[in-house]
């Protein structure tokens, strides 16, 4: 598992990556990268887009576009939370954290267990080399089984 990382590591790995499958390195995928890394939790490609979009000349589709190369090379998860539309995250650098998703309403909250990273972090798997991990959680919020009641 790698906890530390450095934004420059980050960069290299979207370097690398870029050369190796002969796409453009332009300066917007960059710092659309450097935008991503300076999310803590979860963002959408509209937030991202409308971020972005007051500092350079960047198009909804190099924003989904540059999100796919990344999710490719790894540097960024994507979760699918019930039918919401789709929310992204940074893999290096974040907090470990798992997800508790509420099944009525979609409404998504993080939280951490030490001892479940722990557990996680231990496990040996042969032939299997574990990079980041995160677990979800399906249940009803507290919002939504209280109006159930009424
Ligand atoms: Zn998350
Ligand atoms: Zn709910």
């Amino acid at each position: 598992m790698k906890d530390d990382y450095s934004l420059d590591a980050v960069k290299d790995i979207f370097t690398k990556y870029l050369a190796e499958r002969k796409h453009r390195r332009t300066p917007e995928r960059f710092a659309i990268l450097e935008r991503i890394y300076s999310y803590d939790g979860h963002f959408n490609a509209e937030i991202l887009y409308n971020a972005m979009k007051e500092e350079y000349r960047v198009s909804l589709a190099t924003v989904y576009n540059t999100l796919e190369l990344l999710l490719d090379c790894k540097l960024i998860v994507k979760h699918q939370f019930g039918d919401q539309i789709a929310q992204y995250e940074k893999t290096f650098g974040g907090v470990v954290h798992n997800h508790l998703v509420c099944t009525k309403c979609g409404k998504v909250k993080e939280f951490s267990d030490k001892k479940i990273r722990t557990a996680i972090q231990n496990k040996k798997f042969v032939h299997f080399d574990t990079s980041h991990y995160s677990l979800y959680l399906y249940g009803v919020c507290s919002k939504c089984k209280t109006s159930k009641k009424k």
